[in-house]
């Protein structure tokens, strides 16, 4: 079925069906990428009712918040699993620090897109190698660069099926969700971080904010991703 033909046959089909679906049809070749913000939290829960055996990843840059390390540590003990790490490599992480210090992603994109390819995309690239689909927590209202994803893609560069089963989910449907079934999130949410990724690179926003706007604020919004997610 090619990538249109998905779309129509999900259209109105809730996400956990979309994710049994493709964990029935690709096995253990289908994984989450999580970085333990509340949307991935919510797949989390949902993946892991269906089958303890489904494939969640996370991608540890070494600069995350120790909220982050919490709510991972939690989640592996909630479900009974353990998360699975992906590192970057310890002789590109020694160039970065050579070239452009510890904090240099402040002083150009250029040099924080380096450490988001150091710390990041490497390491998702090697998740992603022996991967066939790629879920994503993604939602369309999080930013001005997510409202034209489609609830399933081809990501052309990773040569993945890119899966986005809460792309049409409000904030308010995810949190009534968390607490629902009690599913662990990460305590910085409560203080105002929407969207957490790097320590130094997150910081908290005004209530009704842009979701993202925390992330790389000294940015403009169009540069504001990390790589990760290319349309
Ligand atoms: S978010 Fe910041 S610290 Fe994290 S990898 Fe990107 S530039 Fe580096």
């Amino acid at each position: 079925m090619d990538i249109n033909d998905l779309n129509k046959k999900f259209k109105n089909v809730k996400a956990e069906e979309i994710l049994k679906y493709f964990f029935e049809k690709y096995g253990n070749k289908v994984a989450l990428s999580s970085s333990f913000g509340v949307e991935d939290q919510v797949l989390t829960h949902m993946m892991l009712s269906l089958d303890k055996k489904m494939n969640i990843f996370t991608l540890d840059t070494a600069r995350l918040h120790p909220q982050t390390y919490s709510v991972m540590d939690a989640t592996n003990l909630k479900y009974g699993v353990k998360v699975n790490v992906f590192f970057p490599d310890t002789d590109d992480v020694e160039k970065l620090y050579q070239s452009q210090g510890i904090n240099g992603f402040y002083e150009s994109i250029q040099n924080r897109k380096a450490c988001c390819f150091t710390r990041k995309i490497k390491p998702l690239q090697r998740a992603l190698s022996s991967l066939d689909v790629w879920i994503t927590g993604l939602r369309a209202s999080q930013s001005i660069t997510r409202q034209n994803l489609s609830l399933i893609e081809y990501d052309e560069v990773n040569k993945v099926i890119k899966v986005n089963p809460l792309l049409h989910w409000s904030e308010d449907e995810i949190w009534d969700f968390i607490k629902k079934y009690k599913v662990p999130y990460n305590s910085l949410h409560d203080e105002g971080f929407p969207s957490i990724g790097c320590a130094p690179c997150t910081r908290a926003v005004e209530s009704g904010a842009d979701v993202r706007s925390g992330r790389w604020w000294w940015e403009n919004p169009e540069h504001k991703e990390c790589g990760l997610h290319i349309k």
